[in-house]
């Protein structure tokens, strides 16, 4: 179990409960999609359903484990599980309106104290064994790449290209996706998250693939744009421009750095070559046990990046009508520079 305690102290509260089940999956190793911990002063308490008594015995460390049935709330009361604890901390980012009125009607005396991002920094910053994790996520998704550049040609369509991206990602071990994989080409490609379509891919069209899995519990998340057939001038300088802007980024990247000062090294590269108009989205976002958490790399945000975070790289241009442009990669921030955990080749690829 990570320390959770401190919680107690930090909010001033007698209990808290953990009902995120991306935090609970870190606090005590519980990967099912039900359960919550009561975090009380000398102990935790970790519960959920009937379906998971065997995995959670299997998997949930330093916590006493229940697993009652669905009513899980209504047990924590028939079991005293928050004791005569009178302020209670929430994750109130995660909860809704109705589910804090049940808990008020089931604790009456209760004094339910909201706390927003609780574990955020602690689950932003990776340990070696996550960002191995993460790392393996990626060496899988890597392979796939490597195996799609044998494998697009004109005439296939976009769909039958991401039906081999999840194949090919399941067939080497991925559990799962980390979402559905993108592959947007020719104007296409202008649409930063246009889902693969019936479109066939044609000679001269510039393909946008960005996918990723789930290894072990953590995500992978890349893209890589390539060519089929010679894409002329101007979408050879924009491919140019977002590498360099994407290489910028990674050469600045490293911890006690803002967020939007990592995303402008980027920005500002795209600006200069005057494409700015036409990035029109985040440099980038925190990766992990979610594909998308906190923080987001943006010019509108000024978090600073803490030491192990992992976050994507993915600076884009977007041409509408004519095609678009994006690569990413997935780095670790350090004190001192960031490590790059994908491998993919970025050189734009013509096939
Ligand atoms: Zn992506
Ligand atoms: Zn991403």
């Amino acid at each position: 179990m990570k320390n959770i305690h401190h919680l107690l102290q930090t909010h001033d509260v007698d209990a808290a409960l953990i009902t995120f089940m991306p935090d609970i999956q870190w606090a005590c190793g519980f990967t099912g999609s039900n359960g919550l911990l009561i975090v009380r002063p000398d102990d935790v308490h970790f519960l959920s359903d009937g379906r998971y008594t065997e995995q959670a015995r299997q998997e949930v460390e330093g916590a006493v484990i229940h697993t009652p049935g669905y009513a899980l709330f209504e047990y924590a009361v028939e079991e005293h599980l928050l004791g005569d604890a009178r302020r209670v901390l929430y994750q109130a980012d995660h909860v809704t309106v109705a589910q804090l009125e049940r808990w008020r009607a089931l604790w009456p005396s209760v004094e339910w104290t909201p706390g927003t991002a609780l574990l955020t920094m602690e689950v932003a910053s990776k340990s070696d064994e996550e960002v191995a994790r993460i790392r393996r996520a990626q060496q899988v998704t890597d392979a796939v790449f490597e195996h799609l550049l044998g494998f697009i040609r004109p005439g296939l369509s976009e769909q039958e290209v991401a039906a081999e991206i999840v194949y090919q990602h399941l067939r080497r071990g991925a559990s799962k996706m980390s979402f559905e994989p993108i592959v947007a080409s020719g104007r296409r490609g202008a649409l930063p998250h246009a889902r693969a379509s019936i479109k066939n891919l044609e000679s001269g069209d510039l393909v946008v693939l960005d996918f990723g899995c789930f290894v072990d519990g953590y995500a992978s998340d890349m893209t890589r744009t390539v060519a089929l057939g010679e894409p002329g001038d101007e979408a050879r300088a924009v491919y140019q421009v977002v590498l360099d802007a994407q290489r910028r980024a990674i050469e600045t990247a490293r911890a006690g750095l803002s967020t939007k000062a990592l995303d402008g090294a980027a920005r500002s590269v795209i600006d200069e070559a005057g494409y700015g108009d036409f990035f029109t989205h985040s440099l980038g976002h925190g990766i992990g046990l979610q594909t998308h958490e906190w923080p987001r790399v943006s010019h509108q945000t000024d978090d600073v990046l803490p030491a192990g975070v992992a976050v994507t790289i993915e600076p884009g241009v977007y041409l509408p009508g004519r095609f678009g442009v994006r690569i990413e990669d997935i780095v670790v921030l350090r004190p001192d520079g960031c490590d790059n955990l994908t491998a993919s080749p970025k050189k734009l690829v013509v096939l």
